[in-house]
């Protein structure tokens, strides 16, 4: 934790900045988090895909917030990974530095060598990339109880519930109140190594995949989805 015995503050008002790993290219993955004692947890990654300018610009917007509000006045213990894949951010690529696709890297039980598309690299085995061996380090050591992964696409709110709860779902439904957005259970195609099947089916932590309307203005991305978040995490104070 961050340590300042001469400053009013306490320690949850400033993030705790630490590089969890490297990337593919050697850049390093950087994370914030505000720590808050028996307080609901939760993940927030951006830039999982790195064309998905979308997802990073929201991501990087929420945490300029959560900055400049002490992680909005709520009691959460809150991590933002704003790049996931900083390789692919620099590129502007989905892959990483070694073109692999992290959301079908996971060892999920249905990982698949086989790329369904020339885009869908997933890595010549399960956890062969650093980013996606990094993210799960920090998901099994920290146990979010809720994780959003903003991307970009079509619009929608894909859920995965963990067994037994509604949580996530309960989530998206306070953020859509904002956008207007579809929560679909099910993306629609076949996503064998992703993190939603990895962390909700699999491990229990509810996996909000949020994706935003690709090719929207930045501005616009941040004045309609922000909110919206921000929104969607009181819900979450108040239902954990
Ligand atoms: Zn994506």
């Amino acid at each position: 934790m961050s340590s300042r015995p001469s400053s009013s503050q306490s320690s949850s008002d400033v993030p705790n900045i630490q590089v969890i790993g490297q990337s593919r290219l050697g850049l390093p993955l950087l994370s914030h988090t505000w720590s808050r004692e028996q307080a609901p947890r939760v993940l927030i990654l951006g830039g999982v895909h790195g064309d998905e300018v979308e997802g990073v610009a929201l991501a990087q917007a929420l945490l300029a917030e959560a900055i400049s509000t002490a992680a909005f006045g709520l009691r959460l213990t809150l991590q933002f990974i704003t790049e996931v894949n900083p390789d692919g951010v620099l590129m502007k690529t989905r892959g990483n530095g070694a073109g692999v696709d992290l959301n079908r890297n996971m060892d999920t039980q249905d990982w698949s060598p086989i790329a369904q598309t020339e885009r869908y690299q997933p890595g010549p085995h399960a956890m062969s990339e650093p980013e996606t061996r990094h993210l799960a380090e920090q998901i099994l050591n920290n146990k979010p109880q809720l994780i959003i992964s903003l991307h970009s696409w079509k619009p929608m709110l894909n859920v995965n519930d963990a067994p037994n709860s509604k949580l996530c779902t309960q989530v998206a439904e306070s953020i859509a109140r904002h956008t207007g957005d579809r929560i679909e259970p099910n993306i629609g195609y076949s996503t064998p190594g992703c993190l939603g099947t990895w962390a909700a089916l699999e491990r229990g932590i509810p996996t909000l995949t949020y994706e935003i309307e690709r090719g929207l203005a930045l501005n616009e991305v941040i004045r309609r989805h922000k909110i919206a978040v921000i929104d969607g995490l009181r819900t979450l104070e108040k239902l954990v």
